[in-house]
């Protein structure tokens, strides 16, 4: 949202109002200390910038730290490929965090001494049922769970088995260490829940040292309190675990930060879990998790987005504690919004069509001026060769146009931009009939600032000269999903089912201005009239330039919400 300077305006949510009374009444010493917590086991997508904007914002603007914590408690799953990546994508955001990274890890042995006081206060044992049993044993949300039968094991049998556990002794599976709280609880993660399994792996950052790792709910808020968080802000799913959390804190008598829970992302056509992205790169339905069509920051950063677009979209979401689905326009809204401020403008054409132009001086080539963003005078222009062989688009040329095709038919005057008034004297068909070149004249006189100029004309097309222009590869994007709501799909179908087959379309005949090539990838662009294009981070070479649609031109958004 912007006010009338244009500036960024701050929308309010009620986690802010917190804030903002905690500082007042002193709660925290005035202190706001947050975290984004995320686990190392895929990329980053969109729903996490939604809390990292949340996360970091916040501490920024009441003068906090923010830490980034890597939640790295299940070592089959997690890899330090992951935690680069989400490194990298923080901080492309935009943000900083506090002294160092955190590493849930580093708190093994906090956590373990943690556990051991737990038990030695008679609140936790060490229980030999299997996962399964475990779960039958648990009940359901109309039927109170029953004990086990190692419930009632003595502290000094508890710790001695819970060393071992530690040592190794015991393989995978066969014992676990659990909360001792209440098996009637109407709350089922109070239902004795887990605090430590054995696993046998070797772990990205302890390697070998640890056989036992904690589960999430038992390091989760036992590292938020380590850190000394005040505010510990997470997705709605986790207000049931929050009277876990406090009994474990109360338990212990360790510093009790304050948990306020919010709406996640949901995104139409778009899947929001690291899980299930997996399984998209996993079965190859997409290049990579940096795939263009991926909602992973890592994607969208290839596909154009900018960090000011991404956290622009985030702000304009709001935080609220009812769950909702935000429409792709939104997003796509923003980035057409910090696209249109910045980027050059330039022509490119993306399906050619040749153009000869019969009295046009034979051999002559002109260097026309082109501003390269008319809304930004500081942006200056360049020079784009102009010849009597040119390319336009083949969608702007129609032999028998409907009323209101204000483009190239046969015997009608166009403008093409930067440059003359031409007219299309006559069509040149291959043997089935396609139209493979268009013979016009042009106007001399009708140059900018030449006497013709102001000629009222309907149509200006984008065009580049056939020698001069290089060749281009296109990549043209559409939804991943073509229902709305893919995570609604049942588990058991297959994501292939869900896949939209057309999402992706190569176009490699494209033809663009030589000034392109030169470009650096990452760099984006409008092509006139097409859309905004950006430089493929990975596939780009000036000898052989890719470029993404990063968005079309056409606002959805700003029309429905005029
Ligand atoms: P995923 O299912 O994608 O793995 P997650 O919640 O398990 O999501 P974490 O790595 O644990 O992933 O997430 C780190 C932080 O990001 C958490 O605090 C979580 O609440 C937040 N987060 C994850 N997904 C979303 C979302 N869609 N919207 C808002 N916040 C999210
Ligand atoms: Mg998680």
């Amino acid at each position: 949202m912007k006010n009338e300077n244009n500036s960024d305006l701050i929308t309010s949510n009620f986690i802010r109002e917190i804030v903002k009374q905690d500082i007042a009444s002193n709660k925290w010493e005035g202190r706001v200390f947050t975290r984004f917590p995320p686990e190392p086991n895929g990329f980053l997508h969109i729903g996490h910038a939604k809390s990292i904007c949340l996360n970091f914002g916040l501490a920024t603007e009441f003068g906090g730290t923010c830490n980034l914590r890597f939640d790295d408690t299940n070592p089959i799953k997690e890899d330090d490929i992951y935690v680069q990546s989400m490194i990298e994508d923080v901080r492309w955001l935009g943000f900083e965090w506090g002294d160092k990274i955190h590493y849930t890890s580093e708190y093994f042995d906090q956590l373990c001494d943690f556990a051991m006081s737990l038990i030695k206060g008679g609140s936790a044992y060490v229980d030999d049922l299997n996962a399964n049993e475990i779960r039958e044993y648990r009940g359901t949300l109309t039927k109170a769970g029953i004990d086990s039968p190692f419930r009632g094991r003595s502290v000094a049998e508890n710790l001695g088995l819970f060393v071992r556990m530690k040592n190794g002794e015991f393989p995978d599976g066969t014992k676990v260490l659990r909360a001792k709280i209440d098996m009637a609880s109407a709350n089922l993660n109070m239902r004795d829940p887990v605090l430590y399994r054995i696993l046998n792996t070797h772990h990205h950052r302890t390697g070998d040292t640890w056989c036992i790792y904690p589960m999430y709910d038992f390091a989760h808020g036992q590292s938020d309190s380590i850190e000394k968080i005040t505010h510990s802000i997470c997705t709605l799913e986790f207000e049931d675990h929050r009277p876990l959390y406090d009994w474990i804190i109360d338990k212990l008598g360790i510093h009790h930060p304050q948990q306020i829970e919010f709406a996640r992302l949901n995104l139409a056509h778009t899947l929001l879990s690291k899980r299930k992205l997996s399984g998209l790169v996993d079965e190859g339905h997409v290049s990579g998790w940096d795939d263009p069509r991926m909602p992973t920051i890592a994607g969208m950063r290839r596909r154009g987005y900018t960090p000011e677009s991404i956290r622009d979209f985030c702000e304009r979401i709001g935080v609220a504690k009812a769950n909702s689905t935000v429409e792709i326009a939104l997003l796509e809204h923003c980035l057409r919004e910090d696209l249109n401020k910045k980027a050059l403008r330039m022509m490119a054409v993306l399906r050619p069509l040749k153009l000869t132009i019969t009295n046009y001086p034979e051999g002559q080539v002109e260097e026309l001026n082109a501003d390269n963003n008319p809304g930004d005078p500081a942006s200056g222009t360049r020079a784009i060769p102009f010849s009597g062989e040119l390319y336009i688009e083949q969608e702007d040329f129609m032999e028998d146009p409907p009323k209101k095709f204000f483009r190239l038919t046969p015997g009608k005057e166009v403008r093409l931009k930067h440059a003359y008034i031409i007219k299309c004297e006559d069509v040149v068909k291959d043997s089935n009939g396609n139209v493979t070149e268009l013979r016009c004249t042009y106007d001399p006189d009708s140059k900018t600032g030449g006497p013709t100029a102001s000629r009222k004309i309907k149509g200006t097309l984008h065009w580049v000269s056939v020698r001069q222009s290089k060749k281009a590869e296109v990549r043209i994007f559409k939804h991943l999903f073509l229902n709305e709501n893919p995570a609604d799909d049942k588990e058991s179908t297959d994501l292939k089912s869900a896949l939209n087959t057309k999402s992706l379309e190569i176009l490699k005949e494209c033809r663009v201005e030589p000034a392109l090539v030169e470009s650096k990838p990452g760099d984006r662009f409008q092509f006139l009239r097409m859309g905004y294009f950006c430089s493929d981070l990975k596939d780009f070479t000036p000898s052989t330039p890719v470029f993404n649609l990063a968005v079309t031109l056409r606002d959805t958004w700003a029309k429905i919400n005029k």
